[in-house]
C-alpha cells in the first residue's frame, strides 16, 4: 500500500510556506471529504497532502460590522448550527442542514465546498445570492474576490498556485428580507443535488425589491437567473406571480441530462422549487 506524506501545520503561515515550497507535489485537505472521493476514484493522484484541519484560526463565525465574516475552515455543521447564521443569513443555514450526513457535516467545510467547483454545492448558491467574496491568502499577498467569478466549471477555479481560500465575506440581511435554500434530491437528505435554488429579496407591503436567485445543479457552475429577478423586482407576492417567475427560471435553468435526472425534470423542477420556497417564506405555507 503506498503511503502519502501528510503535512499538518498548525498556523496559516506554516502552511503557505509549505504551499509556496512544495508546490503541484502537494494536495490541500480540509475534511478530505471531496478529495477522498476523488482519490478512490483515482480522479487525482494521491501525492502528498496539506492537511489544513489543525489551523483553529480558521474555524469561526463572527460579525464584522454589517458583514458576517466565516473563516474557510469552518464545518457545515458549525454553519447549521450557528445562532448567527441563523439569525442573519438563514438560508445558509438552510443550505448547510441539507449537506450529506451528520459525518459529512462535522468534516466537510465551507472552504471545501466552495473550492471544490462542483455545481452541486449546496453552500454555493445561497452565498451568491448574498453577495459573498472570498478571501484568498498566499505569501504574495491577499485577495479579495467575488465569490460569482470564482469557479469558470466543474473544479475549475481562479486560485492561484500557493493561494488557499481564508474566509467567507457577505453583508448580513436586513431584517426586512426574506430568503430561501430549496434543494431536490433522489431523497431528502444524504443525496447530491438534482437541481437547488436559493432566493433573497427585501418586502415591503408585500413588494419584492432586490430580489437576488441563484440555481445549482443546472449548468457546469452555480449560475444567477437575472430574468427572474428582473421580472420579480418590485412586484407584490402572489402565488400566480411565483408560477409566472417559475415559467421563466425554467428558461434560465440549463440543466443537463445525466445518471441522476433529465435535463427537463431538472428545469421544470427549478420553476417548482422556486414557487415552493416563495410560498413558504411568503406565505408561511410548507409542505407544497
Ligand atoms: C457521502 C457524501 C455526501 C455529500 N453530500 C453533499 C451534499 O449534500 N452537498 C454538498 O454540497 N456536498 C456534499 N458532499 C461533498 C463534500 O462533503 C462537500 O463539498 C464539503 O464541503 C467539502 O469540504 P471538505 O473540507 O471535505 O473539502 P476537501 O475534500 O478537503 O477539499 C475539497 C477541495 O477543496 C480544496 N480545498 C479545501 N479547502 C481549501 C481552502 N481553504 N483553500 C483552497 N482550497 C481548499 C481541496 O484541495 C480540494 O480540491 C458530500 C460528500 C460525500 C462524501
Amino acid at each position: 500500500m503506498k503511503t502519502i506524506e501528510t503535512h499538518s501545520p498548525r498556523t496559516l503561515e506554516e502552511a503557505l510556506a509549505l504551499l509556496e515550497m512544495m508546490g503541484d507535489g502537494i494536495r490541500v485537505i480540509a475534511g478530505a471529504t471531496d478529495v477522498v472521493v476523488q482519490v478512490l476514484e483515482r480522479k487525482k493522484d494521491p501525492c502528498a497532502l496539506l492537511n489544513l484541519s489543525y489551523l483553529e484560526e480558521l474555524r469561526y463565525i463572527r460579525e464584522e460590522g454589517d458583514l458576517l465574516a466565516i473563516g474557510a475552515l469552518t464545518t457545515h455543521r458549525e454553519i447549521e448550527r450557528s445562532p448567527l447564521v441563523m439569525a442573519h443569513a438563514p438560508l445558509l443555514a438552510e443550505a448547510a442542514f441539507i449537506v450529506g450526513s451528520p459525518q459529512i457535516k462535522n468534516l466537510g467545510t465551507v472552504g471545501g465546498n466552495i473550492a471544490n467547483a462542483s455545481p452541486v454545492a449546496d453552500t454555493v448558491p445561497a452565498l451568491m445570492v448574498l453577495g459573498a467574496t472570498l478571501i484568498l491568502r498566499s505569501r504574495g499577498g491577499t485577495r479579495t474576490v467575488p465569490l460569482a467569478g470564482f469557479a469558470s466549471g466543474p473544479g475549475r477555479t481562479i486560485l492561484k498556485p500557493g493561494e488557499l481560500i481564508t474566509q467567507v465575506l457577505f453583508p448580513v440581511l436586513r431584517h426586512d428580507e426574506i430568503s430561501f435554500y430549496e434543494r431536490l434530491g433522489q431523497r431528502r437528505l444524504l443525496s447530491i443535488s438534482k437541481v437547488g435554488v436559493a432566493f433573497r429579496a427585501r418586502r415591503r407591503d408585500n413588494r419584492m425589491t432586490n430580489v437576488a436567485i441563484a440555481l445549482g445543479a443546472v449548468a457546469p457552475r452555480v449560475i444567477m437567473a437575472p430574468n427572474t429577478a428582473a421580472f420579480l423586482e418590485g412586484k407584490e407576492y402572489a402565488a400566480v406571480v411565483a408560477e409566472e417567475a417559475a415559467r421563466i427560471v425554467e428558461t434560465e435553468s440549463k440543466a443537463i441530462t445525466d445518471m441522476r435526472s433529465t435535463d427537463t425534470y431538472r428545469n421544470r423542477m427549478a420553476g417548482a422549487l422556486l414557487i415552493r420556497g416563495m410560498a413558504r417564506v411568503c406565505e408561511g405555507i410548507t409542505g407544497l
